[in-house]
C-alpha cells in the first residue's frame, strides 16, 4: 500500500483546487531553445515497492502549457510508453498546487495553467515499475535496477526533444554501482549527478545499477572508451574467461573494420545476468541495454544461441542511429513514428550482427551457417501468410502490437522484417558479388552508407531512393526493382540467396 507523506497535504490544498482548466490545443515541436534547463531527481532506493521516486522541476512562463510522457520509443518503433504505470502526479508552483487534466483524447498529455507569478513548476510522482511480468518489464529486483530515463520525466509540449536540456540524477542503493552512457559531473556516495545535456540524449542514455557489478574494457588505450558495464544476480556469474574477453574485444576491432568509423565518443554496453530482470536488447547510439542468462560466461558452451545479441545492438549504432531512417525520426517522444525502412534497421542489423558474431570468433563459423540456414528453412517452407501480406506491411508490426504473441503467426506475419531482412541482405551480397566477379559485396555498401563520420553520434537520416543510390554506387544495377520486388512481392517463398556471407573478412580493400 502506497503512503506518501505529502498525501494529507495534498488532500487539504484540493479543497481549494481550480478546476476550471481546459483542454488546450497541444503545440507542434519547434526547432528552437526550450528557455532553461529542467532538473530531474531520480529516488532508485525503494526496492521493496519497486517504486522510482521523481521530482521534476520545469522553467515556465504563465499561461497553459502541456506536458508530455514520452509515448513513441526510439527502438521499439511504436507507441509504447508506458504511461499506465505513471502514478501520483503532483503539481506545484511557489508552493501552491496546480490542477492538471489529462487530455481527453491524447492520453499523454497533461494540461496545465502557470499562474502569472510563476517561473518554475515543480512535479512530483512515481514510476510504479512492474512487480510481475503481466504489468510490464521487471527493471527493479533486489540485486538489479534498469532506469530508462522516458519513464521518469515529463516534457513540455512545443520543442524539438533535442533543444530541450535537461540536468539530471540519481540516488542508487546502498552501495550498488552502475553504468551509464552519460557524463557524471560529481558522485557522493550513493547520489549521482550527470551533466546537463538534451532531452534526446538522455533518453537515448538509460543506466543498470546493481549490487554486483563489473566494469571490462573492451578496447584499452583507445580514444574512443568502450566498457561492457555488467550487473548479476549472483557475484560468482561477473567472472569472463580471458577468451571470452578476447571475443568481445575482436568484435570491436571487426565492426570498426566493417564500417570504418566509430558511431560515438563512447560506448558501454549495458549487461544483466540475471533471470529475474526482464529480457532485452535495445540499441541506443552510445550504449545498449543487453540481457543474457545468468551463466553466460560461466556456462559458455550451453549458451550459443542469442550470442548475437551485443553484435547486434552496437550494429544499431550505425545502422538505426546515426543513418536513420527520414520517416523513422521524430522531433520528440510524441509524434508518430512511421515504420517503413525497418527492413533496413532490423533486417540489415540482424544480417551483421550474426556476420560479426561470427567474425568476432564469438560463435564458430558453422553456428552461423546454421543460424542463416534455419532462418531460410523457416522462411521458405512455413510463412504461408506470404500471399496476402507482404514483407513491406510486417514493417507496420511494431504499432500494431510488436512482439505480442499472435493465434496464427506464421499465416497473420509478425516482425518478419527481422529474418525475412537478412535472406534479403543475403540476396544483396550475392548479387553484388556476381555483379562483380566477387570483388565487391554488402561490406562495401555497409561502409559507405555507414560509416560516414568517426567520433561522432550525429544523426544522419536516408530514404529508400538513398538505399538505392549507394547500392548503385557499389555496383549498378536496378537495385529499385529488385528491392521491392522482395518488399511488395507476395511469393511463393522467402529470397534465398544460394550463397553464404563473408565470414571472413577480405584482408585488402
Ligand atoms: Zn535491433
Amino acid at each position: 500500500m502506497l503512503h506518501l507523506k505529502s498525501l494529507s497535504t495534498v488532500a487539504l490544498l484540493c479543497l481549494y483546487c481550480a478546476t476550471t482548466i481546459n483542454a488546450a490545443e497541444i503545440p507542434a515541436p519547434q526547432d528552437i531553445r526550450y528557455p532553461g534547463t529542467l532538473t530531474l531527481s531520480v529516488d532508485l532506493t525503494d526496492l521493496d515497492r519497486r517504486l522510482f521516486m521523481v521530482r521534476e522541476s520545469v522553467p515556465v512562463k504563465p499561461g497553459p502549457l502541456t506536458l508530455l510522457y514520452p509515448q513513441w520509443l526510439p527502438g521499439t518503433h511504436g507507441p509504447n510508453g508506458p504511461v499506465n504505470l505513471l502514478a501520483g502526479l503532483i503539481i506545484t508552483a511557489r508552493g501552491r498546487r496546480l490542477p492538471w487534466l489529462r487530455d481527453p483524447v491524447n492520453m499523454y498529455a497533461f494540461h496545465i495553467d502557470v499562474p502569472a507569478d510563476a517561473d518554475r513548476v515543480e512535479l512530483e510522482f512515481q514510476f510504479a515499475s512492474p512487480q510481475t511480468a503481466e504489468q510490464g518489464r521487471i527493471v527493479a529486483t533486489p540485486e538489479i535496477l534498469g532506469l530508462q530515463w522516458n519513464t521518469v520525466v515529463l516534457y513540455p509540449a512545443g520543442y524539438y526533444t533535442s533543444r530541450i536540456s535537461v540536468k539530471a540524477d540519481v540516488k542508487l542503493p546502498a552501495g550498488w554501482q552502475f553504468g551509464t552512457a552519460l557524463d557524471v559531473v560529481s558522485r557522493s556516495a550513493d547520489h549521482v549527478e550527470f551533466a546537463p545535456t538534451s532531452l534526446d540524449t538522455l533518453v537515448d542514455s538509460p543506466l543498470f545499477a546493481g549490487r554486483h557489478y563489473k566494469r571490462v574494457d573492451l578496447d584499452p588505450a583507445a580514444d574512443v572508451p568502450v566498457y561492457v558495464n555488467i550487473v548479476a544476480d549472483n557475484p560468482s556469474k561477473l567472472e569472463i574467461k580471458p577468451e571470452q574477453l578476447a571475443a568481445y574485444r575482436k568484435l570491436m576491432k571487426e565492426a570498426y573494420a566493417l564500417y570504418g568509423t566509430r558511431s560515438f565518443d563512447r560506448y558501454d554496453f549495458l549487461l544483466a545476468l540475471t533471470e529475474n530482470f526482464s529480457g532485452i536488447g535495445l540499441e541506443h547510439h552510445r550504449s545498449s541495454e543487453n540481457v543474457h542468462r545468468p551463466g553466460h560466461f560461466t556456462e559458455w558452451d550451453k549458451n550459443a544461441p542469442g550470442r548475437d545479441l551485443l553484435a547486434h545492438e552496437l550494429t544499431h549504432s550505425w545502422n538505426g542511429k546515426h543513418r536513420r531512417p527520414a520517416d523513422l525520426w521524430t522531433a520528440n517522444f510524441n509524434v508518430p513514428m512511421q515504420d517503413s525502412l525497418l527492413w533496413v534497421y532490423e533486417g540489415q542489423t540482424q544480417y551483421w550482427g550474426i556476420v560479426l558474431t561470427a567474425r568476432s570468433a564469438l560463435w564458430p563459423q558453422q553456428v552461423a551457417q546454421e543460424v542463416l540456414a534455419n532462418i531460410a528453412a523457416a522462411y521458405e517452407r512455413n510463412r504461408p501468410g506470404r500471399v496476402w501480406r507482404n514483407l513491406q506491411d510486417t514493417t507496420n508490426q511494431p504499432i500494431l502490437g510488436g512482439r505480442r504473441a499472435l493465434p496464427f503467426p506464421s499465416w497473420q506475419r509478425t516482425v518478419d522484417y527481422y529474418n525475412e531482412g537478412v535472406l534479403l541482405w543475403l540476396d544483396v551480397d550475392t548479387k553484388l558479388r556476381e555483379l562483380t566477379g566477387n570483388r565487391r559485396s554488402l561490406d562495401d555498401f555497409a561502409r559507405a552508407f555507414f560509416g560516414t563520420k568517426d567520433k561522432s553520434y550525429e544523426v544522419v537520416t536516408y530514404t529508400f531512393d538513398d538505399v538505392v543510390a549507394t547500392l548503385n554506387a557499389v555496383s549498378p544495377h536496378d537495385w529499385k526493382a529488385f528491392l521491392r520486388e522482395r518488399l511488395d512481392g507476395h511469393g511463393p517463398a522467402a529470397p534465398l540467396a544460394r550463397n553464404s556471407p563473408r565470414f571472413k573478412r577480405r584482408s585488402t580493400r
